[in-house]
C-alpha cells in the first residue's frame, strides 16, 4: 500500500502518517525528518537545506527528489509506504510517478488532510519536536509525560525554528501556491481522499481507516 499525505503545514500529516505505519506495518518516510536528520549530524545536504527551510521555503526539488527516491528504494519500502511532506510540487509529484511507473507501480491513495489556516498557526505554535527520533507533541492535545522530554527516547524537546509564527505564515504562502495544486493532481488520477483534519486526532484516524478499509 502506497499512500501519500497531503495537507497544510500542521495539519497533522506526521501525527497520522506514524499512526497509518503502526497500524499497517509500513514505514513512515518524511522528508523533513530526512532534512532536520541530517541538519543535526550536520551534513553538506542538511547545511543546504536548513537554508531554505529556516526562511519557511522549499527545498529545490533537486536536492529532494533524490534524497525521497533513494529512501522508497530501500528494502523496507518493498510492499509500500506512507510519504509525510512528499511530494510538495507538481514537478516532485511527476518525477516519483515516472519512477514508479517505470517499476509497474503506482500511489494507491493521496489523503488529504484538511485544516484551514487560522487552526494552523495556533497548533504550530505548541508543536514540540524531538530532533533526535522524529516524535512531535502538542503542549495541550498531546503533552508529553514530563514537559520537554521526549517519552520515547529521552531527549530534550524544542520548538521548530520553522514553527515560529511569521515563519509558518510564509510557509502557508508557499503551500497554497506550490503544494496544494497536488490535490487537483491527485483527483485528476483518482486516488484523492479528503478528511477533516479538525476532528480530535484519533477520529481523524478512524475516518482514515475508514477509507483504507473500504
Ligand atoms: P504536519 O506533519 O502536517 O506538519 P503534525 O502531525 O506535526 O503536522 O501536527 C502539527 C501539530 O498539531 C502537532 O503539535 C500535533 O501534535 C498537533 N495535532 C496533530 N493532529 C491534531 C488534531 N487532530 N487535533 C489537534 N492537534 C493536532
Ligand atoms: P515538514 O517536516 O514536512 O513540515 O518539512 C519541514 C521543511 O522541510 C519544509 O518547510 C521545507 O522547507 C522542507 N521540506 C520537507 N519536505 C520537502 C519537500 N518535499 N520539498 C521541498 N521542501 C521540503
Amino acid at each position: 500500500m502506497k499512500i501519500i499525505m497531503l495537507g497544510a503545514p500542521g495539519a497533522g500529516k506526521g501525527t497520522q502518517a506514524k499512526m497509518i505505519a503502526d497500524r499497517y506495518g509500513i514505514p513512515h518516510v518524511s522528508t523533513g525528518d530526512i532534512f532536520r536528520a541530517n541538519i543535526k549530524n550536520g551534513t553538506k545536504l542538511g547545511m543546504e537545506a536548513k537554508q531554505y527551510m529556516d526562511k519557511g521555503l522549499l527545498v529545490p526539488d533537486e536536492l529532494t527528489v533524490k534524497i525521497l527516491l533513494d529512501r522508497v528504494a530501500e528494502e523496507d519500502c518493498r510492499n509500500g509506504y506512507v510519504l509525510d511532506g512528499f511530494p510538495r510540487t507538481i514537478p516532485q509529484a511527476e518525477v516519483l510517478d515516472e519512477a514508479l511507473a517505470g517499476l509497474g507501480e503506482k500511489i494507491d491513495y493521496a489523503i488529504d488532510v484538511e485544516v484551514p489556516d487560522e487552526n494552523i498557526v495556533k497548533r504550530m505554535g505548541g508543536r514540540r519536536a524531538c530532533l533526535s527520533c522524529g516524535a512531535t507533541y502538542h503542549i495541550e492535545h498531546v503533552p508529553p509525560k514530563k514537559e520537554g522530554v521526549c517519552d520515547v527516547c529521552g531527549q530534550e524537546l524544542v520548538l521548530r525554528d520553522d514553527d515560529k509564527p511569521e515563519t509558518v505564515r510564509n510557509r502557508l504562502k508557499v503551500y497554497h501556491e506550490q503544494t496544494q495544486p497536488l490535490i487537483e493532481f491527485y483527483q485528476a488520477k483518482g486516488v484523492l481522499k479528503s478528511v477533516d483534519g479538525t476532528m480530535d486526532m484519533k477520529d481523524v484516524f478512524a475516518a482514515i481507516e475508514k477509507i483504507l478499509e473500504a
